[in-house]
């Protein structure tokens, strides 16, 4: 068994898997499995925001005031495209633009969307391997109580107000997992659950045929983005309260129930570790606040560890 899997979404999967590859002596010995499900096209160019924040994270190259596009961004295409009377709800930087261009240039003549990301990740220098969970499209509906959106339209432009009553990822029964996902997972020592959005970014890549049953039998660790009873960031809480559960780090762990093997909650929520022993087996209090590079790592180091059986507390 070699390597390391992490199940990713954007902003809190990035930060993990950074952390997960600056603790790993070998950083190519960690492959992150991307959600693909926020994916959408935009000006006709194909958008993938969750690989987009991974990759850049990864490369070193975010933008560290918002956790999602690159440092040092203009947006003078955008300014002078809304001058034109162009949609600005979805703000696409300079250098951004770049990446949304040359993908969609590639993925017209026909190259897999993992080779690209594949293309991508070697010219920026990241070190460690990048999947998306399918090359196929699979777009997240979110069912509220307006009716069915699609996934942008209700996380950027209606600032996911509208109350979520479910998720639907469309057309995920007849997806196939990416060349090198399904072996990633059956030769991974340990897969890492990043503490992601459970709904709109795990769950998508859980939906995807043949990725389940890969992760029966090895360690399987989740970490908690449920911190005091709130996200760190995004939807997640308004999520677990609007489908009629009171969001913590144990709704989280029950969430996973019948995939993880271990859960890691943060020390604030110390109190809740016995009640979700009966949930998961293997229980890790930590402090999984991802506010800087070296906490980041910390983490990491401390949750892998802990998975090989190294030590139970960080
Ligand atoms: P998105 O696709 O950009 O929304 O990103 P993700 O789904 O990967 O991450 C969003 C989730 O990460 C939210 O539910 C946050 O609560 C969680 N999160 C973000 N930063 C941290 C952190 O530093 N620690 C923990 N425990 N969770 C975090």
């Amino acid at each position: 068994m070699t390597g390391v899997v992490v199940l990713a979404g954007g902003v809190g999967g990035a930060k993990f898997a950074a952390g997960v590859q600056s603790a790993l002596p070998d950083p190519a010995a960690l492959t992150a499995v991307v959600n693909i499900g926020d994916d959408f096209t935009h000006f006709g160019l194909k958008i993938c925001p969750d690989l987009d924040t991974v990759c850049y994270t990864l490369a070193g190259l975010e933008n560290p005031a918002t956790g999602w596009g690159r440092r040092g961004e203009s947006w003078r295409v955008m300014e002078a495209a809304a001058a034109l009377g162009a949609p600005d709800w979805f703000r696409l930087g300079d250098l951004d633009l770049a990446t949304h261009l040359e993908r969609t240039r590639r993925l017209r003549a026909g190259q897999p969307l993992h080779e690209i990301v594949a293309a991508f990740c070697a010219a920026w220098g990241v070190k460690a391997r990048v999947l998306p969970v399918t090359d196929s499209a699979v777009p997240t509906i979110v069912l509220t109580d307006e009716g069915e959106l699609a996934f942008q339209e209700y996380f950027v432009r209606r600032r996911w107000q509208p109350r979520a009553v479910g998720f639907r990822f469309a057309g995920a029964e007849n997806a196939r997992p990416a060349p090198g996902v399904l072996e990633a997972l059956h030769t991974a020592e340990a897969v890492l659950i990043a503490p992601s959005n459970p709904f709109v970014s795990i769950d998508p890549i859980l939906a995807i045929p043949g990725v389940r049953e890969a992760l029966a039998g090895k360690p399987i660790a989740a970490v908690s983005p449920i911190v005091g009873g709130e996200a760190v960031k995004g939807p997640a809480a308004k999520m677990f309260r609007e489908l009629g559960v009171a969001p913590s780090a144990l709704a989280v762990a029950e969430h996973y129930r019948g995939v993880i093997s271990h859960f890691v909650l943060d020390k604030t929520d110390a109190l809740q570790a016995e009640a979700v022993r009966r949930v998961v087996p293997r229980v890790l209090v930590a402090d999984t606040m991802m506010t800087s590079a070296e906490k980041r790592r910390a983490l990491a180091a401390g949750v892998l560890a802990w998975v090989r059986g190294a030590r139970d507390t960080i």
